[in-house]
């Protein structure tokens, strides 16, 4: 069994960690910030959690700790062009399934990984912000607020600034969207209906992501910067209107019921995951457009990958595996974004005429339809 010190206790971070206790390795995690925890009130950043990763999620015992009344199960899935006739609609008894996903609060999740980690036996840190570390071919040790941490194997799940991969020197691909996502909880007059809607603009796709509660949804606005910028210096009511404007009435009125907050968005693709004992994974690794909801989805691939190869005891060629695998996966889903994004991003009239073509024809023609609601389920 080895010693693995897991920097970083965000979903991902917390996912490897219990999922590495539960094998029966010993398992350090240090987090900056002090332990997840919610309240009543709605969380802002909240993902589409694919069947996948809830799975895994499932195997290690946390998806059944999950409030039910803070998950929103999705059942339909309803994508269109705001400036074109292209409609795709699916719905998960089309892949005889009960539902396409579920989306989740980030903290909710992050909340109940903790306490399964330390119910489990994992060494939790928190308010322990890692500023030194050392990899070599045999050990490695990390300091936290003065206090070092030695063991086997460095999981890098410190986000997508990972002061560990900066610190380590990995090479980093990236480019900006030059894109925004705001985010917000909209209470809409029209019922949801469990169905995850997103209109593409030209300025960037508009997500509606149903809510437990049937009259409320979790908003990701991506826009380019300059359009983000107008839509963050309104107040909620001018807010409300321009969502309004954008939303083809899909849900009747809407109505922001929450705070608003935007990120930057931004494309990021570490060219090496291992290096001797280091391990990158999760938003460390990658970051990817939230257009199509994969990000930690992709991240929980990088867990679950992983653990098939920590079951049993591994060598460095198998990590090495790993490390391909995962980065292949990355890369198929950032050039499926970058292909959306362009094919979208645009108001040219034959791409529009293009696209509204395509998505009609897909929404019609069975074996394709089924191939993409293969990889919505994921
Ligand atoms: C607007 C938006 C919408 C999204 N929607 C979806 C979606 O629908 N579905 C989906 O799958 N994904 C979605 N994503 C992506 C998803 O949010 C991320 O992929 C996911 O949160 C990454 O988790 P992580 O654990 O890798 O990183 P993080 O959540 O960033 O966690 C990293 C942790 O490391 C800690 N840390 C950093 N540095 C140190 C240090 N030096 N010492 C100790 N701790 C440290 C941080 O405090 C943090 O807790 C979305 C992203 C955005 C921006």
């Amino acid at each position: 069994m080895q010693h693995f010190i897991v920097v970083g206790g965000g979903m991902i971070g917390l996912t490897a960690a219990l999922g590495l206790r539960q094998q029966g390795h010993r398992v350090t995690l240090l987090e900056q910030g002090a332990a997840p925890t919610y309240t009543d009130t709605l969380e802002l950043r909240v993902s589409a959690i694919a069947h996948s990763s809830r799975r895994l999620l499932q195997q290690l015992g946390v998806w059944q700790t999950l409030p039910s009344h803070r998950l929103g199960p999705y059942q339909a899935m309803e994508v269109w062009d705001h400036d074109s006739f292209g409609r795709i609609a699916f719905h998960a008894s089309e892949a005889n399934a009960t539902d396409l996903g579920a989306i989740v609060e980030n903290r909710v999740l992050e909340q109940h990984l903790w306490q399964r980690a330390a119910a489990a036996g994992v060494e939790l840190h928190e308010n322990a912000s890692v500023s030194a570390q050392q990899v070599t071919a045999e050990r490695v040790w990390v300091e936290a607020n003065g206090q070092r941490f030695d063991g086997d194997y460095l999981l890098a799940a410190d986000g997508g600034r990972s002061p560990l991969r900066q610190a380590a020197g990995l090479p980093l691909t990236f480019w900006d969207y030059q894109q925004r996502g705001c985010v917000a909880v909209i209470e809409c007059s029209e019922p949801h209906g469990g169905c995850a809607r997103q209109v593409f603009l030209p300025s960037g796709p508009v997500a509606w992501l149903p809510l437990a509660d049937p009259h409320q949804v979790s908003l990701v606005w991506s826009a380019d910067t300059a359009v983000a910028a107008e839509l963050e210096a309104l107040d909620d009511s001018a807010f409300a209107k321009q969502l309004q404007r954008v939303s083809d009435q899909c849900l009747g009125q809407l109505k922001v019921v929450s705070k608003r907050a935007s990120f930057p968005l931004r494309m990021q693709y570490t060219q090496r995951w291992l290096q001797h004992r280091l391990l990158v994974l999760g938003d460390a690794a990658h970051t990817i457009h939230p257009l199509a909801g994969q990000g930690a989805n992709l991240g929980f691939g990088d867990v679950s990958d992983l653990l098939k190869v920590t079951a049993e005891d591994f060598t460095q060629r198998e990590l090495r595996e790993w490390e391909r695998t995962r980065k292949l996966a990355a890369v198929e889903m950032i050039s499926a974004m970058e292909a959306f994004k362009r094919g979208f991003g645009t108001a040219h009239p034959l791409a529009k005429l293009v696209r509204g073509i395509g998505l009609k024809f897909a929404n019609s023609f069975g074996p394709l339809k089924r191939q993409l609601i293969k990889s919505a389920l994921g």
